[in-house]
């Protein structure tokens, strides 16, 4: 499916020079969101996941539908202060200033094959967080699936060695 008729591009949102990808007209629309989830729930199956693992909030809107179809878990990761049990927890800079993201300290057993989610790479900084969260609880990132990668901003350098699906790319 040509996914790209279902994003809606919005120039200088947040603000100027960002040109942000919408991509609630596919989500509106049942048989493209179903078929992209379908192709992140086959990446899935073919690598064997115990557990997903998104970060808010449009993480949790690709991770959930996958976790329902494999009736497997799904583990958030959210902003600080969100999450009402022991966390760890892990800073990361963006453009202007930094960002705290945590998660449950017994969302993930170690061991456990984890694939995360998200809608969009960008430049990989909230990824590379919930990866190094991840890694930390002693999980196993087996896979990251995006519905967007945005390649002029080199996001994949920081999945260097990681398995990366992508449905559609900029
Ligand atoms: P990053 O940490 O830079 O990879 O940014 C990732 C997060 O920011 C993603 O979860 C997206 O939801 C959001 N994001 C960044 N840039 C855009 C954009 N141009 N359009 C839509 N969402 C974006």
């Amino acid at each position: 499916m040509d996914y790209k008729e279902y994003v809606k591009i919005v120039e200088d949102w947040p603000k100027e020079g960002i040109k942000f990808k919408d991509i609630t007209p596919l989500m509106d629309n049942g048989k493209a969101y179903k078929s992209a989830i379908d192709e992140i729930v086959s990446y899935a199956k073919e690598k064997q996941v115990d557990i997903i693992v998104g970060p808010e909030a449009r993480g949790f809107i690709i991770g959930c539908p996958v976790s329902y179809a494999l009736e497997i878990g799904f583990a958030p990761v959210r902003k600080e202060g969100k999450l009402p049990r022991e966390v760890i927890k892990v800073e990361y800079g963006l453009e202007y200033g930094s960002n705290v993201l945590t998660i449950h300290k017994d969302a993930i057993k170690p061991g456990q094959r984890v694939l995360i989610t998200d809608d969009l790479l960008a430049t990989g900084g909230t990824i590379e967080a919930t990866i190094k969260l991840v890694e930390e609880l002693g999980g196993i990132v087996v896979g990251c699936a995006f519905i967007i990668e945005l390649s002029y901003l080199d996001g994949m350098d920081k999945l260097k060695g990681y398995d990366v699906l992508r449905l559609m790319s900029y």
